[in-house]
């Protein structure tokens, strides 16, 4: 059967407007719901992690109030890494597995277009090929939801969906529309993200050959790999990018996000969390848990570990971040070289992430959005900020 691919995307449709992630749900007939499902106009996170998983985070339990409700939490790699996937492919391990043991019909998952490998084109696989043919991340806003109504005419009851925070928010709000008997929910985390032309430009200003790109991660020694057509790695530190250039290209949904970790998800698979190399799988309840064991024997593990103290360089990141100060190239892999020796390590690592992405967004929605900042950020992001002293301009504001 030929794979089904969305509608084309009408432009005048995003009640959300300027702050639109283009999940894809105002794609859809279920527009009818986007007043309580789009995750810019009614934050719903803690409600609907209690409807999901059982029970909303427990804000006294740092793992929790950093990465959301869980059971168990492993560092862990593919045995047989899966060749062009974004890390060792367990995202499309896990998807082909539930297909071929028929617990789902088809799997949500973004393939490219064919002219352009990082334009996303959502589909619904049905097969092995279909999976692996949508796996490596389109770094881009991806209308995930756009399928929504193929997947009601198709007659589907069971399905895994693969997506970011935004795109699953959106989808557990409008769940029990969908007609379906069981829905999986397997996530990623997600963090600045773009636009396919601000993609355009952060590859133009931060990549010795933009064109070539096939692969690119933000990664866990402080630099950005970008991996090109010919095989060959670049290594960019972050200290080293355009910040001044770089400020306006994420997208205002991006800078307005506080949903970092997938809370909603069954089984987040990320690699924020993890030494260098692997991935980091958060299981958040009983589902999550069948689907990490179903793939469990073609994977080895390592306990998460966390190590080192973040809370400096994270406040010192904040005013330049803020100003976007660029450091000159020497300084700033001087710095990486510092940071990656004594800096940070697994969890401590994505909590400085969490920190200082969190704290930069709230300054972007205090300064720009006032009126939404007490119902858009959510009370754990709330704690996680007030740990740090912000600019006076954003508090004045
Ligand atoms: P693969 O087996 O290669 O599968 C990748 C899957 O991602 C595919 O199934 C595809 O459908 C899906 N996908 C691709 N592009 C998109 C998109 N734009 N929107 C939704 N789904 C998509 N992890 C972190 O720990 N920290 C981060 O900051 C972080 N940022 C991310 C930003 C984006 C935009 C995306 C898509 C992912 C991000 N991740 C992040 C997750 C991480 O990069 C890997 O995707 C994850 O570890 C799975 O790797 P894999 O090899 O198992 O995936
Ligand atoms: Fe609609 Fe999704 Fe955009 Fe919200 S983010 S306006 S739900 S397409
Ligand atoms: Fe959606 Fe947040 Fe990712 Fe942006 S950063 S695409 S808003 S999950």
């Amino acid at each position: 059967m030929p794979v089904k691919t969305a509608r084309p995307i009408r432009s005048d449709r995003y009640p959300a407007k300027e702050l639109c992630s283009r999940c894809g749900l105002c794609d859809t007939s279920y527009v009818q719901y986007v007043k309580e499902a789009c995750a810019f106009i009614t934050q719903r996170i803690e409600e609907l992690e209690a409807s999901a998983h059982g029970r909303s985070r427990q804000l006294d339990s740092d793992r929790e109030l950093y990465f959301g409700v869980h059971s168990h939490m492993t560092a862990a790699r593919k045995l047989e890494p899966i060749e062009g996937a974004q890390w060792t492919g367990i995202v499309s391990s896990i998807a082909i597995a539930m297909l071929e043991h028929n617990w789902v019909e088809g799997v949500v998952c973004v393939q490219n277009t064919e002219e352009d490998r990082f334009q996303p084109k959502p589909v619904i696989a049905r097969t092995a090929e279909e999976v692996l043919a949508a796996r490596v991340n389109k770094p881009t806003l991806s209308p995930n939801l756009s399928i929504l109504d193929l997947v009601r005419e198709s007659g589907m009851k069971r399905l895994l969906a693969i997506g970011v925070g935004c795109q699953i928010q959106a989808l557990r709000a409008v769940q029990a529309e969908l007609g379906l008997e069981k829905l999986y929910v397997l996530g990623t985390p997600c963090v600045d993200n773009v636009t396919r032309a601000g993609l355009q430009k952060f590859l133009e200003t931060t990549s010795r050959s933009p064109e070539t790109v096939v692969h690119y991660e933000f990664m866990q020694d402080f630099r950005v790999h970008f991996k090109h057509e010919d095989g060959s790695t670049e290594t960019v530190p972050f200290f080293g990018l355009k910040t001044n250039q770089l400020k306006d290209v994420f997208a205002p949904s991006c800078m307005s996000c506080f949903d970092y970790v997938n809370s909603l998800a069954d089984l987040v698979v990320g690699y924020m969390g993890a030494p260098f190399g692997w991935q980091w799988m958060v299981v958040r309840n009983d589902t999550g848990r069948e689907m990490f064991d179903l793939v469990a024997e073609q994977l080895e593990f390592q306990p998460v570990m966390s190590k080192g103290d973040r809370k400096s360089a994270v406040q010192q990141s904040i005013p330049a971040y803020d100003k976007g100060v660029t450091l000159p190239m020497w300084a700033a892999q001087l710095m990486g070289v510092v940071i990656e020796k004594i800096g940070p390590k697994g969890l401590e690592y994505a909590r400085f992430s969490i920190d200082s992405h969190f704290t930069r967004n709230y300054l972007y929605v205090k300064r720009n959005y006032p009126q939404k900042l007490e119902e858009h950020v959510p009370a754990y992001a709330k704690c996680i900020v007030s740990q740090y002293k912000l600019p006076d301009r954003a508090l004045s504001t």
